[in-house]
C-alpha cells in the first residue's frame, strides 16, 4: 500500500479504537484465513466468580480455608476469583508457608502444615494422585461450561470447586461476521476440553486446540502456518504473548496485560471481538484503494 493509504488506513483504525502498530499489519490483515482466539479474558469477559464448592469426604470449610490460602499468592484471574468467592462466603483463608505456582496448571502450597494442591487434574495426576472419586463432579461442571478446579489435601483428593465465567456480550455476532467473511475460527486454551467445548458451542466455533500449556501456545499457532494457513492471534494474556508474536497478525485485547500487547501488531483498544472485524475490514479497504 502507498504511505498515503496507509496513514489513512492506521487514522480510521485509531478513530474506531483500533490501534495498528506497523503498515505490515494493516497490509497483511486482509490476507487471515484463520483467526485463533484465546478463550478466557479475549471470548470471555475473564472476570470469573466462584460458582460451585463440592467437598468429597472433606469438611467444607476446612477445605476452603486450605484452598484460600493456597491461591492468596498467585496472580492468576481463577486465583483471585477462589479467594473473593471463600471470602464472601464468610470463610477466613489459612496462610500459606510456602506457596508455588505452576504454570497452566495450578498451585501447590503449604497451609496450617497441610500440603494443598489445587488446579487441573493433570496437576494431581502428575505426582499420582487418584482423581477418579472427583471425575463425575469435573465432568459435570465442565459441561456447563465451568473450569472445575480440583483439589488435593496431603496426596488425597478431597473437593472439586467451579468457576465461571462469562462470555462477552458480542463474541458471538463477532465470530459469526468473521465466518461469513470466509475466515476459519479457531479456540486456543488452557482451560480443559470439556470447559473450552462449552464455551466454543456458545459461540459458534467449532474447532478447539484445548489443555494447551502457555509454552505451547505459539507451537500451534505455527503448526497452523505450516497447514498454509495466514493467522491471526488474538489475545490478552501474559501467556498468549509468544502466540501473539508468532502469529502473522498479534491482536491484543486492550483491557489485557502490558506483555500481550506488547507483543501484538494491533491493538483493540476496547477489547471487544468486533475490533477484530473491523480491524480486517480496514485492511481490505487499504489494500482495495491501491490496485
Ligand atoms: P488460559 O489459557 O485459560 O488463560 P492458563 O494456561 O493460565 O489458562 O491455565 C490453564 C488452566 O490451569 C486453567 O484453566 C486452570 O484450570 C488451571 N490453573 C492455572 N492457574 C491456576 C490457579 N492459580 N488455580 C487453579 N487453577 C489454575
Ligand atoms: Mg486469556
Amino acid at each position: 500500500a502507498t504511505p498515503l493509504s496507509v496513514m489513512v488506513g492506521t487514522g480510521k483504525g485509531a478513530q474506531a479504537g483500533i490501534l495498528i502498530r506497523s503498515a505490515e499489519a494493516l497490509e497483511t490483515a486482509h490476507k487471515l484465513d484463520t483467526v485463533v482466539l484465546d478463550k478466557t479474558g479475549t471470548v470471555t469477559a475473564g472476570k470469573p466468580v466462584l460458582t460451585d464448592v463440592h467437598p468429597v469426604g472433606f469438611d467444607e470449610t476446612a477445605l476452603l480455608r486450605l484452598v484460600a490460602g493456597a491461591e492468596a499468592d498467585s496472580e492468576h484471574p481463577l486465583a483471585q476469583a477462589i479467594v473473593t468467592g471463600v471470602r464472601d462466603r464468610g470463610v477466613q483463608p489459612h496462610a500459606a508457608t510456602s506457596f508455588d505456582s505452576v504454570t497452566g496448571k495450578g498451585v501447590q502450597a503449604t497451609v496450617s502444615g497441610h500440603a494443598v494442591l489445587v488446579g487441573t487434574a493433570r496437576l494431581l495426576g502428575d505426582v499420582g494422585i487418584d482423581t477418579v472419586t472427583l471425575t463425575p463432579v469435573a465432568a459435570a461442571l465442565s459441561a456447563e461450561g465451568k473450569t472445575p478446579v480440583l483439589v488435593a489435601v496431603d496426596g488425597r483428593a478431597v473437593g472439586v470447586l467451579a468457576v465461571a465465567d462469562t462470555v462477552k456480550e458480542d463474541s458471538a455476532a463477532a465470530i459469526a461476521t468473521l465466518q461469513r467473511l470466509g475466515i476459519d475460527v479457531v479456540m486456543l486454551t488452557g482451560d480443559n476440553a470439556r470447559t473450552a467445548a462449552a464455551i466454543a458451542a456458545q459461540v459458534g466455533i467449532a474447532r478447539v486446540l484445548a489443555e494447551v500449556l502457555p509454552e505451547h501456545k505459539a507451537d500451534e499457532i505455527r503448526r497452523l502456518q505450516a497447514e498454509g494457513r495466514t493467522v491471526g492471534m488474538v489475545g490478552d494474556g501474559i501467556n498468549d504473548a509468544p502466540a501473539l508474536a508468532a502469529a502473522d497478525v498479534g491482536l491484543a485485547i486492550g483491557t489485557g496485560t502490558d506483555v500481550a500487547i506488547e507483543a501484538a501488531d494491533i491493538t483493540l483498544i476496547s477489547g471487544s471481538l468486533g475490533g477484530v472485524v473491523t480491524a480486517i475490514r480496514l485492511s481490505r479497504a487499504t489494500m482495495r484503494n491501491i490496485r
